[in-house]
């Protein structure tokens, strides 16, 4: 079986997020693997390890990116693919990085493709479901099981706590939701191999594709953090009394009764 996994490298959520210049500051950020992804990486190997075949990770980013497709190559995937945009691109979208994996995928014969439900970053969820509109096959997201016979495959999907059976073909792009798997830590033997396995890297070039076929079609015009919460106000004195001033401030200080 030929499957692909689509991996993003992500900041890590449980950094202090600062915005500078209208961005999100990256230096001294810890990076990794987006955490869906990592359900994907995991349900590829094991459906490779049932049904015989090739898992080959692949990622849009800078050469940073490498550092988390060898981890996925160590968890044991066989291959990665790095389509590295630094030098081509400056500003891109969930339209350029799906143009742009659909376009490497196009001729790769894959019977099936493994995303993450979302990235904990940008967020949309669209990625997975626009490369498969291009590729022209069937999708299905949030993906908690999948069982493959043959040609049939049969997937549980989460519906917002949920579930949902549905049964369809190869070749199909799915998304990873928590609860799919446990994903495994690379052992040190898989680090040691990871080392040796065939990680490529390509520019947009490669791809026969121009800046103006991946220009994104949204613009973010601003990015800003939540305000500052303020302290809480802890009304003292007997019940009564706490009751009073509290209609008093819903009223004239918050104004919302
Ligand atoms: C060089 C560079 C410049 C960028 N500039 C901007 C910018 O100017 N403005 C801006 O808003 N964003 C920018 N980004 C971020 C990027 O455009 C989006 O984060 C990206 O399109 C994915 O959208 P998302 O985060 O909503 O992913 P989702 O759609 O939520 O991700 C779902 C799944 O899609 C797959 N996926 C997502 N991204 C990738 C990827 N890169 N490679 C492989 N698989 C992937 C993964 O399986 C992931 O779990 C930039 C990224 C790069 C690499």
């Amino acid at each position: 079986m030929n499957i692909y996994v689509l991996m993003k490298r992500t900041f890590d959520t449980e950094e202090k997020i600062s915005v500078q210049g209208g961005k999100i500051a990256e230096d001294g950020a810890e990076f990794i693997i987006n955490p869906y992804d990592e359900y994907a990486i995991e349900e590829a190997i094991q459906l490779r390890d049932e049904h015989g075949g090739e898992v080959t990770v692949v990622s849009v980013g800078n050469e940073e990116t490498e550092k988390q497709l060898r981890t996925a190559l160590a968890m044991g995937a066989d291959k990665a693919v790095l389509v590295n945009v630094e030098d081509d691109l400056d500003e891109t979208d969930q339209f350029t990085t799906a143009k742009i994996l659909a376009e490497y995928l196009k001729d790769k014969e894959a019977d099936l493709i493994i995303g993450g439900n979302v990235a904990i970053d940008g967020g949309s969820g669209q990625v997975g479901p626009r490369v498969a509109e291009q590729l022209n096959i069937p999708y299905v997201t949030t993906i908690t099981s999948i069982k493959i016979e043959g040609d049939t495959v049969t997937i549980v999907r989460d519906v917002e706590g949920d579930s949902e059976t549905i049964e369809t073909s190869l070749p199909l792009l799915v998304t990873a939701q928590q609860g799919l798997n446990d994903p495994r830590y690379p052992s040190l033997p898989g680090i040691m191999k990871a080392k040796k396995k065939p990680l490529d890297e390509l520019e947009l070039d490669d791809l026969d594709l121009e800046e103006e076929d991946v220009e994104p079609k949204t613009e973010t015009v601003e990015i800003y953090l939540p305000p500052a919460k303020e302290a809480g106000r802890i009304l003292e004195g007997d019940v009564d009394a706490q009751v009073r001033e509290l209609v008093d401030l819903l009223r004239k200080e918050a104004k919302v009764i």
